[in-house]
């Protein structure tokens, strides 16, 4: 199959200063074009780092090669004269670019309000406008325009794309840089895979191994990933539309072995708490203690959700849950904030001060102090009232502070979601 490698550049992405977002968007976008992506690269921003990430992925054998950054203005942006210079491509101003990487920086600085020195800003200008001779121009999102370089005549090795650095840029460009023709011809020997996804909420993953392995005789063509994230355990599933059958095989195979924990051949546990509310045209209000607004937060960060939620209270201390939600005083006084009591008290608080059809409570102990021998750090109430009548949850968590306090969401959501 078709290989490509990653070129990360970037002294801030190499230090962790910025977090790598391009490295897993590139590689996941190549993938599911059918191309084999085996090395994600991140190298500072010295010509020395670049080169020898270029040297080592076209050593490797790779047809494709992408990189990202370093297509700025300033100094340490370099990337494309040693893409040039590896590929025998000496650089050369072109000038119709000049005019147009001019004509972007010119409008952006005026509708900023910025002034430069005009010197330093052409300058700038003309060094985004170095081209590789022969190379293609991805024309600029922002003001860094892309490049496609092949290498030169007789000279072998990979096709390499250079994006800038900043992802909504990348991301913009990416499309041009697939309809390039050098990429083009690279990816016509690929065969766009299908992708499927699988979801399992407590389930260990050596027990899916052990399922995997059991049936592994009619897997074939099947590339089987699993990620364990918050206690689910996600299945991704690429093949190619020929091994069609085979996925089904194993989609059958799952929902039998694990029909108690399966809860999605796809949409994601956002998408089905969403999902359920609006098919239903329910409204829902939380009132959250130990977890601290982050339930509505989650619901909020969905787009659209302003068509169901309609807000949360964080009643941390108890004359907040007292005052604000409505919890009976003598209800906390009698079970302690931390109780199915409380939990219920506040879902029925939440519903009753917000109009909504479902209101949410948690209360718990995230720790690390805190803890009493028979109400433990970790030990946390859920509990959702809704038209239908409620459901709740005790369970005692374990971890830190924060996993306490994400893990009580995730639990809200599963049970949102039902
Ligand atoms: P610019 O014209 O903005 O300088 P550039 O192509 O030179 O573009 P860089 O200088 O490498 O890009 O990066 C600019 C900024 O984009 C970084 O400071 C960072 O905020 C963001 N960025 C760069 N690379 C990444 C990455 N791999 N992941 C996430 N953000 C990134
Ligand atoms: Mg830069």
């Amino acid at each position: 199959g078709t290989r490509a490698g990653i070129v990360v550049t970037g002294t801030e992405v190499l230090t962790g200063r910025v977090a790598d977002r391009n490295g897993p968007w590139l590689a996941e976008e190549l993938r599911r074009a059918g191309v084999d992506v085996g090395t994600v690269l991140v190298v500072g921003d010295r010509p020395e780092d670049v080169r020898g990430a270029l040297g080592y992925l076209a050593g490797s054998g790779v047809e494709l090669v992408i990189t990202s950054g370093g297509l700025g203005p300033t100094a340490d942006d370099l990337t494309a004269a040693v893409v040039g210079e590896v590929q025998g491509r000496p650089l050369d101003v072109d000038p119709e670019l000049e005019q147009r990487v001019a004509a972007v920086v010119e409008r952006l600085m005026s509708r900023r309000g910025w002034r430069a020195d005009p010197e330093a800003t052409a300058a700038g200008v003309r060094k985004q406008a170095m081209v590789p001779a022969g190379a293609t121009v991805l024309e600029p999102v922002g003001t860094a325009p892309g490049l496609v370089v092949p290498p030169a005549e007789g000279r072998g090795g990979p096709v390499v794309v250079v994006l800038p650095g900043p992802p909504s840029e990348l991301q913009g460009m990416w499309p041009a840089a697939l309809a390039a023709e050098a990429v083009r011809e690279v990816l016509a020997g690929a065969t766009e895979l299908r992708q499927e996804t699988i979801r399992l909420w407590g389930t260990l993953e050596a027990q899916l191994a052990a399922t995997l392995r059991a049936h592994e005789d009619g897997l074939d063509g099947l590339e089987v990933t699993t990620c364990l994230r918050e206690g689910e355990l996600e299945i991704v599933t690429r093949f190619a539309p020929d091994a069609q059958p085979a996925y089904d095989r194993l989609a059958a195979v799952l929902a039998e072995e694990f029909a108690a924990t399966l809860f999605s051949t796809g949409p994601t546990l956002d998408d089905l708490v969403a999902g359920a509310l609006e098919d239903q045209g329910l409204t829902i209000a939380t009132a959250e203690s130990c977890t601290g607004g982050l339930l509505v937060a989650r619901l909020i960060e969905r787009p659209g959700s302003s068509a169901w939620v309609l807000g949360g209270i964080t009643s941390y201390a108890n004359s907040a849950k007292e005052h604000l939600v409505g919890v009976p005083g003598q209800v906390l006084a009698e079970f302690g904030a931390v109780s199915p009591q409380v939990a219920l008290a506040l879902a029925e608080g939440a519903r009753a001060r917000f109009g909504t059809d479902v209101g949410v409570g948690i209360t718990g102990i995230a720790g690390p102090g805190g803890g009493t021998p028979d109400k433990p750090v970790g030990t946390v109430h859920l509990c959702v009232v809704g038209p239908d009548g409620q459901q709740a949850r005790s369970v005692r968590l374990h971890g830190s502070r924060t996993a306490v306090r994400e893990r009580s969401v995730v639990l809200a959501m599963h049970l949102l979601r039902q």
